[in-house]
């Protein structure tokens, strides 16, 4: 159900404006509201990392200021000490004590030599480094307390650490950071400038340890929190939903003529029906006109003559008929076999339609639908409404005559056309108005003014429809009189497209004249 109109397209924008507003006005406030809550969350952890990495940490402190009276004292007496407090502090896996800058005694080996130097040790204090020969690949954290005597070390297994930051959100990032120094959740230890997260970044510092934690998130806030927040957007998207129906509901609702039309036209509610054309010998159908009629949601079938002019007067009339023309083939094309030759297909076409060009594409894409010569499209111009024969509208009907397009003058005697206008636009087919139909079996006044026009349409020697016949005595009357076609109530009402398919094989089938259609078969 696209629009087809300016003004259709317009509605449509607005309707779907609306139901996006709120998704268009929520989702800055969402990703303002998901940054801010990210940053909450990333806070949050990283101070329940802090007060974690410093139980670790109070740990180790625990063991080297036990340590710390013995450092410079002979290691075959220190050795047990040490490894004492390993075992009594779950966190230390090794302690060692340090004496005139060299590390001479370990939990690990017993007595021991190595350089020690402070400046690798921050505050004094501590010492974040990737691995030793011990656990490689498993980074290590070392606690010194100083004393007299130089100084006592605990170390704390990097995986402790590790466990700790690995606590936060699947997708958050966490970082230790000690002096230069910092370590992933994955126990990768670095020492260049602290990475930038893209969101939700947040640090806290311990109050009694040099360390800080760092978190935060690789994706942009907006849509990381975004999408995991479905049901927000859901209700978002059901607010929008529901704005659009209202919107969509008060456009349908309120509006002028021409709104109404252009929305009618949009949802597809002008409809072809089918009124048959016989022959006044045999009442073969020969073909059929089309009719416009409105199938309005509310009112029910609406007759063409209450708002034709209406889509005349505000410019609607063109597309509304294109859409008419593309009904009416697409019903009839698939039984095109069916139909006789040269089947005539009568379209109304006002006078507005006469001056666009597009008429000619309308014609095409209408015959296109048939194999060649089975259809023989008429185009029937009102004589109440005469088109201008202006150059350009001319020539178009130039180029519809030599696509095999006909054209047929209707309700013919209730205007004022001159024999040069029919000539001018080379009219093949006369339709006499009902008005005159209806004056058989009347006064033999009102009976001679149909004779003088039958007589002229002889002397035009052109093909004649008589319109609006009712009665047998009408038929009679005009068949004796030479007219060659004829359309009324007594062969069919105007109906719709399948009712008519039907009544066609029938015709066709009988070639005499088929009784009146009932009502109830109009559907
Ligand atoms: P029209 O072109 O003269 O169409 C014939 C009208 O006479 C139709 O009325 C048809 O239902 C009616 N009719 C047919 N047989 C009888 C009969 O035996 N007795 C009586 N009393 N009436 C009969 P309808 O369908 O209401 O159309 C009215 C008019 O609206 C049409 O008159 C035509 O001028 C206009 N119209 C209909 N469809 C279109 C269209 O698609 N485009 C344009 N521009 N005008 C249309
Ligand atoms: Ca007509
Ligand atoms: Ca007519």
């Amino acid at each position: 159900m696209l629009p087809r109109t300016p003004q259709g397209i317009t509605q449509w924008l607005w309707v779907l404006l609306v139901a996006l507003l709120p998704l268009i006005l929520g989702l800055p406030l969402l990703a303002w509201q998901a940054e801010r809550s990210l940053q909450a969350q990333s806070a949050r952890e990283v101070t329940l990392a802090v007060q974690q990495v410093t139980t670790i940490l109070d740990n180790a402190a625990n063991a080297a200021r036990a340590l710390a009276p013995l450092a410079g004292v002979d290691c075959a007496d220190a050795t047990l000490p040490l490894r004492e407090q390993v075992t009594r502090n779950p966190y230390v896996r090794s302690t060692s004590l340090v004496a005139a800058n060299r590390l001479y005694c370990s939990s690990l080996y017993g007595p021991f030599d190595e350089g020690f130097s402070l400046e690798n040790y921050t505050d004094g204090r501590l010492r974040l480094f990737a691995a030793d020969a011990v656990t490689p690949g498993r980074p290590l954290l070392v606690y010194r307390e100083a004393a007299a005597g130089g100084s006592a070390l605990a170390t704390v297994d990097g995986q402790h650490l590790a466990n700790a930051l690995a606590a936060a959100e699947a997708d958050a990032h966490m970082l230790l950071q000690v002096g230069p120094a910092w370590m992933t959740a994955q126990g990768l230890v670095d020492s260049a400038p602290l990475p930038r997260f893209a969101s939700g970044q947040a640090q806290a510092a311990s109050g009694r340890y040099p360390f800080s934690v760092y978190a935060g998130y690789d994706q942009p806030a907006p849509w990381h929190r975004l999408l995991g927040g479905y049901p927000t957007l859901a209700l978002l998207a059901a607010l929008g939903v529901a704005a659009g129906v209202v919107c969509y509901r008060q456009q349908r609702r309120a509006g002028s003529p021409r709104q109404e039309l252009g929305r009618a036209l949009d949802a597809g509610e002008f409809v072809p029906f089918f009124q048959t054309v016989v022959a006044s010998t045999d009442g073969a159908c020969t073909g059929a006109e089309v009719l416009m009629r409105w199938r309005h949601p509310r009112d029910g079938l609406v007759r063409p003559d209450l708002f034709i002019p209406y889509a005349e007067a505000c410019g609607l009339i063109v597309p509304m008929t294109r859409s008419l023309m593309r009904q009416a083939a697409a019903a009839l094309a698939p039984v095109a076999h069916s139909l006789e030759d040269g089947f005539h297909v009568g379209i109304n076409v006002a006078a507005a339609h006469c001056r666009d060009p597009s008429l000619v594409a309308d014609c095409e894409a209408f015959l296109a639908m048939f194999p060649p010569g089975r259809i023989q499209l008429v185009l029937e111009l009102t004589e109440r409404e005469l088109v201008t024969p202006a150059p350009e509208t001319l020539e178009l009907f130039g180029r519809l005559r030599a696509m095999g397009v006909r054209i047929a003058l209707d309700d013919f005697g209730t205007g004022h056309s001159s024999l040069s206008y029919l000539h001018q636009f080379r009219v093949d087919y006369l339709k006499i108005d009902q008005s005159f139909v209806a004056m058989i079996g009347s006064q033999a006044l009102s009976r001679h003014i149909l004779d003088s026009i039958i007589e002229l349409c002889a002397k035009l020697e052109l093909g004649v429809v008589a319109e609006g016949v009712e009665t047998e005595e009408q038929q009679r009357y005009l068949a004796g009189h030479g007219v060659g076609y004829l359309q009324g109530y007594l062969f069919a009402r105007p109906m719709p497209a399948d009712v008519f398919l039907s009544h066609v094989r029938a015709c066709r089938l009988h070639r005499v004249p088929v009784p009146l259609v009932s009502a109830a078969e109009l559907g």
